[in-house]
């Protein structure tokens, strides 16, 4: 069975690989017949689809299985990208694989490597988080127990609720952190934004456009401690952190080594093992 990753926009992004695959495909297994069909008429495609969504994978697979014992050829495509990457897909891999039949992956897009790589960000690791969950609440949970992790962070997001979430995101993270927002890729309206992550909230409500389509959201790394200072300075703040309460620290070390008083408070934070509060507490 090939694993085909078809475009998530723009159907240049078809490869000669995944256009062979697919003509060749007796059976195509897809999650919307629909939307799968207008593919199927842009490529003159012969095979027959069968939607395998998540509701039906298990019964979806037993055909598929069916299929491949009879020597038939069979394709798995999702609506767009990449199957089993926050889409159905998983489950029939594995039946498929566990019934002895071979899974060729045949590579396409998927939205988060293609924003990851126009993205800007420089983090060496990202953790695809695909969606976070749609409640607010649950949603803040999800992130706090993401705050730490030492990477970036990949989401994807309905617009419906990309407000909301980037206000969650910025409720919950690192203010110093930067957030990329990708939507619309490969398509007429694509736009690729990279911003502090205290002005996303601001850019997205500045244009309705700016909440149109789909989304890609990029987080870049938690701030390390004592970035962007120097090791004098470092020493300067962290013997004054052992004589004084953070507030009157951070702003000795200022005057005295004239470094930026956001990083010292953040380092006087990191040291102190607490979150940095608003700037403004500084007084
Ligand atoms: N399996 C797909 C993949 O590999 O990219 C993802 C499927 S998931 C159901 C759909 C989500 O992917 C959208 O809600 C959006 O977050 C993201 N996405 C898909 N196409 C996109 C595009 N052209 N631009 C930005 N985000 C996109």
């Amino acid at each position: 069975m090939y694993v085909v990753g078809t475009p998530i926009g723009h159907l240049g992004e078809l490869s000669a690989r995944a256009i062979g695959a697919l003509r060749a495909a007796d059976l195509i297994a897809c999650e919307d017949t629909r939307e799968t069909a207008r593919l199927a008429r842009h490529l003159g495609l012969r095979g027959q689809l069968v939607a395998v969504h998540e509701h039906n994978e298990r019964s979806g697979a037993e055909r598929l299985i069916a299929a491949l014992r009879d020597g038939r050829c069979v394709a798995l495509v999702s609506d767009a990208g990449t199957p089993a990457v926050s889409d159905p897909g998983a489950k029939v891999v594995r039946a498929v694989q566990d019934a002895g039949f071979r899974v060729v992956p045949v590579s396409g897009p998927s939205a988060a490597v293609v924003a990851l790589s126009a993205s800007g960000l420089l983090d060496a690791q990202f953790r695809f988080v695909g969606f976070l969950p749609p409640k607010s609440s649950a949603r803040r949970h999800a992130l706090e127990a993401l705050r730490e992790q030492d990477c970036a962070l990949v989401f994807y997001e309905a617009p419906h609720r990309i407000v909301e979430c980037v206000a969650d995101i910025a409720a919950v993270m690192q203010p110093e952190r930067e957030l990329v927002v990708a939507r619309e890729l490969t398509k007429l309206f694509e736009q690729i934004v990279r911003m502090p992550l205290s002005e996303a909230s601001a850019w997205l409500q500045a244009d309705a456009n700016h909440q149109r389509g789909e989304f890609v959201l990029l987080l870049s790394g938690p701030p390390q401690q004592g970035e962007g200072l120097d090791a004098a300075t470092l020493r300067t703040l962290e013997l004054l952190l052992d004589e004084m309460p953070p507030s009157r620290a951070v702003k000795l070390a200022q005057a005295i080594t004239g470094a930026p008083r956001k990083l010292l408070y953040a380092h006087a934070m990191a040291c102190a093992g607490e979150a940095p509060a608003d700037d403004d507490s500084l007084g």
